[in-house]
């Protein structure tokens, strides 16, 4: 007997302890191989990292995952700004820097933020 082989990347998100705030989003084929690969990136301890399907972000997984925007418009996810912190969702004017040496993209709540700590390796800019 053989289960029919999964060959289709889908969408994990990835949590660290109980925390509610900040996640990873992941596409691997099993639970196990997105934490594998969230470890591997992010050297993180993979152990403690809470793993749960994202059915509405599968879509996204032959673009290589959704664009910052898509996840403030579309999936009601937001992100820190990355100079004062301060939380940016779906409403706010942002100003988004995606960096692919860093595992999250960088996401600021303005233009003020984004002069007061520039990203600036290997950027690029999102317009929105
Ligand atoms: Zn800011």
């Amino acid at each position: 007997m053989s289960r029919e082989k999964n060959t289709e990347r889908r969408a994990y998100v990835l949590r660290e302890g109980y925390s509610d705030e900040h996640c990873v989003l992941v596409y691997a084929l099993t639970s196990r191989e997105a934490r594998k690969s969230y470890s591997l990136i992010d050297n993180a301890t993979y152990i403690s990292v809470g793993v749960e399907r994202a059915p509405s972000l599968d879509q996204y997984a032959s673009r290589g995952g959704p664009s910052v925007s898509d996840l403030l418009t579309h999936h009601a996810w937001w992100f820190e700004c990355y100079a004062c912190t301060k939380r940016v969702d779906g409403e706010t004017e942002a100003r988004i820097v995606t960096c692919e040496d860093r595992w999250s993209p960088v996401v600021y709540c303005g233009e003020a933020c984004c002069a007061k700590r520039p990203y600036t390796a290997r950027g690029a800019e999102v317009s929105r």
